[in-house]
């Protein structure tokens, strides 16, 4: 019986190892990716506590090395996925009535789990599944994670502390109850930790559910539901199940004990998720809650009165590293005239430097993007901009898909500030830029306002504070992640909550309360002491 109120530990962000030469973590990491490389895995379903296999197979391919297989998945067919909407249902009385302190430590145990004995494990996963650099798994499968897991953790608490004032003679309460029905959560391949997350922060809220994750994380994704299990959520409180992602949803979509959808990936994807669930709004149970992060067209600006070098590295850092595949990467940069050529020379002196190949060799700081259908987009888009006289090439450009999809960081230049790379996500190492008259700032921010249906992040370097605050107000509803003087990339669960506005999300902040507040639905309990025994109130007594 559980009779104290009891705190969770304060949270603290997990320190990011180095992996410098000689270190015990990188012999592990590597050990580890070599070892899981040379093993052809087979990942089944994971349905009600029991993994599940359908002999309708899919291989695992890293991107780096597409011929290369590292194992094969199991895809559902309609049946499988109404038996985890069974599993899921059948698991939600007993799992949402269990005392919150129990819930919490399962994650923080999967926090420390991951900390320690999986660490190399998820690490070397994605470097395999995702092609990341150790330092983006890092910061991704492990610490960002293990993040998650405990800031969450604590901020399930917050929420439960938030209780009501109570009037004399009585005592307000409020319950945070999970949904009714199931919460369905679909991951995109970008992020083991977001993978993690989408399913994590709802069932720790008491909820159930089905998670599907991407086609091209699921060699990492095992390796986070063996964390779940092993954490020891019970049978039936998370299911894991692979296929086609449109027979899936619309199954998913088809319950009246769809409770609420938890999504991270494309725009495109999740407003049609948004349309199935608005026409079928009149057989749920309850109003579904519709929690989605998507797509991404972020901005680096620059002040004349910014420091060219500065602005350089924002640009590398923020538009190339992990291939440009995060929705945060910086992919339209506007110079002022005065500083574009020496930014631009710091630009190219800067990427002259960066190798690229295999993550498996740690000098490698990119690989390769995900798959074929990246890998074509980024090549059509450079043959187009070739061709077209409104833009050119002026750095990289280069792609070569014989052993891995390997696109080169590329600027691009354009004279038009609406130039089609300047509006489209098209995630991968790619950045345009379009130079404006110095004395045209207040119209360029306006240009930046303007020119994308997203407003993910963004970021402004200067060193006029009159400037900073100009931008501050022109951009307000431009980017749910708003950068003074820094990369727009490399959000911190505790630090900077993250998500957009716009075309980009419902900024429901990934790693805040906020976001746990969407799985949650009150129930507010006021108690009377002694309740009148009368209906009369004074002022109707005679005078
Ligand atoms: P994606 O849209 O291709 O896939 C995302 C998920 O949706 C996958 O699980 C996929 O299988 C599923 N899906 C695809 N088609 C579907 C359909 N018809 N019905 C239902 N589900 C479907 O995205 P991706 O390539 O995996 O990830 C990249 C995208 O994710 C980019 O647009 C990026 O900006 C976005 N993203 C956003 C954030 C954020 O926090 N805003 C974070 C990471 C990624």
């Amino acid at each position: 019986m559980s009779n104290s109120n009891a705190f969770v530990p304060v949270p603290e962000n997990e320190p990011i190892l180095t992996y410098a030469p000689g270190s015990s973590e990188r012999k592990k990491v590597l050990a580890t990716y070599k070892k899981m490389y040379a093993t052809s895995i087979d990942v089944p379903m994971f349905i009600g506590g029991k993994e599940v296999s359908t002999g309708n197979l899919a291989s695992m391919r890293p991107p780096h090395e597409h011929q290369h297989t590292l194992g094969t998945y199991h895809l559902a067919s309609k049946t499988d996925v109404n038996e985890a909407i069974k599993s899921a249902l059948a698991a939600k009385k007993k799992w949402s009535a269990m005392p919150w302190e129990a819930r919490a430590s399962i994650f923080l145990k999967a926090a420390d789990l991951i900390a320690g004995p999986y660490r190399a494990k998820i690490n070397a996963a994605t470097m395999l599944a995702q092609s990341k650099t150790i330092h983006q798994a890092e910061i991704d499968a492990a610490c960002e994670l293990i993040d998650f897991l405990r800031f969450n953790v604590a901020y399930m608490q917050e929420i439960y502390q938030n209780q009501p004032v109570s009037g004399p003679g009585m005592w307000n309460r409020l319950q945070y109850r999970p949904l009714e029905g199931f919460v369905y959560a679909i991951s995109p391949f970008n992020f083991t930790a977001i993978a993690g997350n989408l399913c994590a922060s709802a069932a720790m809220m008491g909820n159930v559910i089905i998670w599907k994750p991407s086609d091209h994380q699921i060699f990492s994704a095992q390796v986070v539901m063996d964390v779940f299990r092993e954490a020891g959520v019970p049978d039936g409180v998370i299911n894991m199940i692979m296929g086609d992602p449109e027979m899936i949803t619309d199954e998913i979509l088809a319950s009246p004990d769809f409770a609420g959808v938890h999504y991270t990936g494309s725009t495109f994807v999740f407003k049609n998720i948004w349309k199935k669930i608005g026409n079928q709004i009149h057989q749920y149970k309850s109003y579904p809650r519709i929690v989605g992060e998507t797509g991404g067209k972020d901005f680096i600006v620059a002040h004349p009165s910014a420091i060219a070098q500065q602005v350089a590295t924002g640009i590398v850092r923020g538009a190339f590293e992990f291939q440009g595949q995060k929705c945060s990467a910086a992919s339209r940069v506007y110079l002022p005239a005065s500083i574009a050529d020496a930014v631009l020379d710091g630009v190219a002196q800067q990427v002259a430097t960066i190798k690229m190949g295999s993550p498996e060799n740690f000098e490698n700081f990119m690989t390769a993007v995900i798959h074929r259908a990246a890998f074509e987009r980024l090549q059509n888009t450079i043959e187009k901009v070739k061709k077209d006289n409104e833009a050119e090439i002026i750095i990289g450009g280069e792609c070569d898909d014989s052993v891995g999809y390997f696109v080169s960081p590329t600027v691009v230049r354009t004279t038009d500030p609406k130039y089609f790379t300047m509006t489209t996500e098209l995630f991968g190492p790619l950045v345009t830029v379009y130079v404006y008259d110095d004395n045209k700032w207040h119209e360029t921010l306006e240009m930046v306002d303007q020119t994308s249906e997203y407003a993910l992040t963004g970021a402004v370097f200067s060193q006029d504070r009159y400037a900073l605050q100009e931008a501050f107000d022109a951009l307000e509803n431009s980017a749910g992640n708003f950068y003074f003087n820094d990369k727009p990339t490399g959000a911190v669960v505790g630090q900077q909550p993250f998500g957009g506005g716009r075309g980009s999300g419902t900024n429901d902040k990934a790693g805040s309360m906020f976001n746990l507040l969407r799985w949650v639905s009150p129930r507010l309990i006021k108690e009377t002491f002694v309740p009148p025994t009368n209906y009369h109130y004074p002022f109707l007594e005679k005078e």
